[in-house]
């Protein structure tokens, strides 16, 4: 056996660095050779090493059969072998929900927890060009300097109560997150952030073009600005950036093929997390998946076959799958052949956390007024939560009267506190991850919350299924309770 460390990436800077020490001019330093010698492996015998030599020595060539492969043949995964980083610097918090639902890219985004902000935020363009510049302005403003208010009062009641934690080696900086996680949910979503974003070839083709066709100014604009720093750098692997006619078909017809529909719940009185949908009975849905491995049986006759088991055997057949796994270990993939489907309303601090779990799918409603706003229970213990209220009415005073003329631009105005709704699917195996993360005594009491809601909920339908779930703090416990 041979392995060779083909590539990897590192920092653009130290690659122009190189060039420039070693006088080299042309611009043919590009990933694209990685994917041209990787596309030749399925048909060429000699060794990758000659291919990528080849590769890179010929790099027009390379470019052409890349073009051919990706394009022509439709191999696109080919395209997957080359791989970008890029820092994404002053883009909106609500800009930034819409580049991090990719499931195929990694993300790593400035925390609102960990860092104070500064009041810096974003004047859409739209926002301009409806007349609200001057409004728009002002109120984020006051948003802001409500925040400074609030952390400022958050820090003293923290402090106060939080002697002890403040001793201890990083215990001040810990108390002063508690005061930033709370203080945040005043400020909007045209708040700058800025993150990392690292993707390969053909997801990236995919984000361009998606992005190009968003309703927000600032994607678009951000789509071109992405598609100027590799155009010239990978040519042969991105190359249909523009918006298909299938992309930009909007809902419009759909709506009138449904024609009238059942009366909607008022959306105050929708409740926080409902479980809407499962796979019919999950725990028997797994076993049988079990069943059909281990015993190289049909899946069928393997439903077939659980059917018939009694609820003692079938748990000893879950003690047997989780046995022995560490708290790092995701379940196995058995767990992936059951689906749980939650309707939630949540905030947009808690929505910024729950959109990155990536494997989950997510259809998502606009920010609204209707579904109320989240109050951080702190505010509420420092009785700040009058001028926390005050805030919030002027918010949505405001973001009515954009909305009038274009309600997605005018959740620009609305707050981290103001809420959306979301379908959210999720097999039984991001489930655990998902809990392990979010249940843990490190995760951010909101999303905590409605984890600990989901979980309730799962338990009733399945509870053999989610017997280990449980945040990574209480997974030695669990373990214990368990397996003894
Ligand atoms: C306490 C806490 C603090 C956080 N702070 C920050 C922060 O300051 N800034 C920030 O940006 N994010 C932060 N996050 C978010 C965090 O970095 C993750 O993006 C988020 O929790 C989703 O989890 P995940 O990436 O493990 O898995 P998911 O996206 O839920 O995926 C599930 C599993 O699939 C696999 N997987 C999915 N995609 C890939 C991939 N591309 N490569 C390899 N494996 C993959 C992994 O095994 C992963 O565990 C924080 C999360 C927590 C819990």
């Amino acid at each position: 056996m041979k392995v060779l460390l083909s590539g990897y990436n590192f920092d653009a800077d130290i690659i122009n660095e190189l060039k420039k020490k070693a006088g080299w001019e042309k611009d043919n330093v590009t990933p694209e050779t990685l994917s041209a010698a990787y596309a030749r492996i399925s048909r060429d015998p000699r060794d990758i090493e000659e291919l990528r030599k080849e590769a890179r020595e010929e790099v027009d060539k390379s470019r052409k059969s890349n073009e051919a492969i990706i394009f022509g043949l439709g191999h696109s995964s080919v395209a997957e072998h080359a791989y970008f980083n890029f820092d994404i610097i002053g883009l909106s918090r609500l800009a930034v929900e819409q580049v991090q639902k990719f499931r195929m890219a990694s993300f790593t985004e400035k925390s609102q927890r960990y860092i104070t902000l500064e009041g810096d935020f974003v004047i859409p363009e739209e926002i301009k060009e409806l007349g609200f510049e001057k409004e728009f302005t002002g109120l984020v403003k006051e948003q802001n300097r409500v925040y400074k208010k609030l952390y400022d009062a958050l820090i003293e009641y923290l402090f106060d109560r939080n002697s002890d934690i403040i001793k201890k080696k990083n215990g001040k900086r810990t108390v002063e997150g508690w005061a930033k996680e709370d203080a945040r949910y005043v400020v909007s979503l045209a708040t700058e952030s800025q993150f990392g974003m690292s993707v390969n070839a053909r997801s990236l083709e995919n984000i361009l073009r998606q992005l190009g066709n968003s309703e927000l100014k600032e994607c678009r604009d951000l789509s071109k600005k992405l598609y100027e720093l590799v155009k010239d750098l990978s040519p042969s692997i991105i190359k249909y950036i523009e918006p298909t006619l299938y992309d930009r078909t909007g809902n419009a017809e759909l709506i009138d093929l449904f024609g009238k529909t059942g009366k909607s719940p008022k959306r105050a009185s929708i409740p926080e997390v409902r479980l809407v949908d499962h796979t019919s009975d999950p725990d028997r849905a797994i076993t049988a998946a079990i069943l059909s491995d281990v015993k190289k049986m049909s899946y069928k006759d393997a439903v077939k076959e659980v059917r018939s088991y009694d609820g003692d055997k079938i748990r000893k057949i879950f003690i047997q799958v989780l046995r022995n796994r560490m708290s790092y270990d995701s379940v196995k993939r058995y767990f992936e052949f059951a689906d749980a489907v939650f309707e939630i309303v949540l905030s947009a601090t808690n929505y910024a956390q729950m959109k990155r779990h990536r494997i989950a799918s997510f259809i998502t409603e606009n920010y609204e007024t209707e579904l109320g706003f989240t109050l951080p229970p702190n505010i509420d213990r420092i009785g700040m939560n009058a001028e926390f209220n005050e805030i919030m009415k002027k918010t949505e005073k405001l973001y009515k009267k954009i909305a009038a003329s274009s309600p997605l631009h005018a959740q620009y105005v609305l707050t981290n506190a103001h809420r959306r709704k979301i379908l959210l699917k999720m097999n039984f195996r991001e489930l655990y991850h998902f809990f392990s993360l979010r249940l843990d005594e490190h995760a951010q009491w909101d999303i905590r919350n409605t984890a600990e809601k989901m979980l309730a909920e799962i338990r009733h339908a399945a509870p053999l299924s989610v017997m280990m779930c449980c945040g990574k703090n209480d997974f030695t416990a669990r373990t214990e309770e368990i397996f003894g």
